[in-house]
């Protein structure tokens, strides 16, 4: 039996991954549950999982947890110490890292200290500290099993099949696919989060929107699989059945198609290396229909050309692009600025930006700052 300690449990993929569990009872057991500030659902997870630990961002969360848990022998613990607590605890053999955004970095890199392998959801961890946590990875000899649907259909396409020459990262071009910049100036948050084929977190739907999600992902891609930005090409896959494709040094291209289910990829991770049956429809092979590939336009959605450009400078760049996106991404939603000045401010950030080479961990909490900060004044936020 695997024991799990789950970090955002109480989001998109934390849910479905306590779903998988749930139906899984005999595979796996949970021994640790966090979430920011969503008390009311930690404690029915708690109740029904019984972890040894929860853990909350904030101490008046904390406060609020430790009452309605008060009946039960689960610790509960707070801020970035509880979350690192609960992502390293002793028991777990997997850490799922399914916070959202920057805040997920520090409670991974415990995980990793302590040995654990992980179950990678949370993409910002690797945009901002790819070096370093996928260096601390090795020299603790643990795995890093992509949760990351397109991630892991290139990890499922490349085991054990030799030398790669191109990775096909495939996007479903967001809910204004087709749409030109003039059709963007007055789109609203409400619009920007009807995904057509994926239901996520708030956050990562609008990066979908923008395309910000697929620069992330590119730059995630590089760490995961070690290869430079410019091996990987992002295509337009309206229909989200490939979930990206792998070229290699003899022109086979190998695909992992399915439904746009993240309990698959959920699963493929939780039980490296075998595989699990999971309940739910199969893809229906004959009722897909056509399947479209088509180039990005990289003049509307600017982000993936901003992220590609991150990427090649290296740096703490990839760390100022994610979070600049992540304050400008939390102002639109809540109706502090338009769709199209989330682009504008990320760009903004990174020409401020003096670059550092190789950078320490606090380097790169310095340069997201610079960023968070850049976008707040700049733009009067
Ligand atoms: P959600 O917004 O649905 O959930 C985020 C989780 O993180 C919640 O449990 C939330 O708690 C917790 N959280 C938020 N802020 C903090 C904080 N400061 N400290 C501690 N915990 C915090 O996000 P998703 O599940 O959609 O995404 C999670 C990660 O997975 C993201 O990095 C995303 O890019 C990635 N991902 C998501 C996919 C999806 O299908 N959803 C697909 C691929 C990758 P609370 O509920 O209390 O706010």
């Amino acid at each position: 039996m695997k024991k799990v300690s789950i970090l955002g449990s109480t989001g998109s993929i934390g849910t479905q991954t306590l779903d998988i569990i749930r139906r899984n009872g005999e595979n796996f057991s949970v021994c640790a549950l966090t979430a920011g500030s969503n008390t009311s659902l930690l404690e029915e997870q708690a109740r029904e999982f019984k972890p040894e630990i929860v853990a909350v961002a904030s101490e008046d969360a904390a406060n609020d947890l430790k009452v309605r848990l008060a009946d039960t022998a689960i610790r509960v613990l707070s801020g970035e110490e509880g979350l690192c607590e609960a992502a390293a605890i002793e028991e777990a053999d997997i850490t799922l890292g399914a916070i959202v955004g920057i805040a997920g970095l520090k409670p991974v890199l415990s995980a990793i200290d302590a040995g654990k392998d992980i179950a990678l959801a949370n993409k910002e961890t690797l945009v901002t500290a790819g070096d370093i946590v996928m260096a601390r990875a090795k020299e603790k000899n643990v795995k890093i099993l992509p949760v990351d649907s397109e991630h892991s259909a290139i990890f499922q396409c490349l085991e054990g099949r030799g030398e790669l020459k191109k990775i096909y990262l495939t996007a479903s071009g967001g809910p204004f696919f087709g749409k030109k910049r003039a059709e963007l100036e007055n789109v609203t948050a409400k619009d920007a989060l009807k995904h057509p084929t994926w239901s996520m977190g708030a956050k990562i739907t609008i990066d979908s929107a923008s395309l910000a999600n697929k620069g992330l992902e590119v730059i995630e891609a590089t760490h995961l699989f070690g290869v430079t930005a410019d091996k990987i090409q992002v295509v337009v896959h309206r229909q989200s059945i490939v979930h990206s494709m792998v070229e290699f040094v003899d022109g086979a291209i190998i695909a992992q198609l399915g439904s746009a289910d993240m309990r698959t990829p959920i699963s493929v991770a939780l039980n490296y290396p075998v595989r699990s049956e999971i309940s739910g429809d199969s893809l229906d092979i004959f009722g897909t229909g056509n399947l479209t590939f088509e180039k990005p336009d990289t003049d509307t959605f600017r982000m993936l050309e901003l992220a590609f450009s991150a990427s090649k400078m290296g740096g703490t760049m990839p760390t100022v692009l994610n979070g600049a996106n992540e304050e400008a991404v939390s102002a639109f939603l809540n109706g502090k600025c338009r769709f199209l000045d989330i682009a504008d401010m990320v760009e903004g950030a990174m020409e401020n930006h003096k670059i550092k080479e190789n950078p320490s961990l606090s380097d790169i909490f310095c340069a997201d700052s610079e960023a968070r900060e850049f976008v707040k004044v700049k733009f009067k936020l």
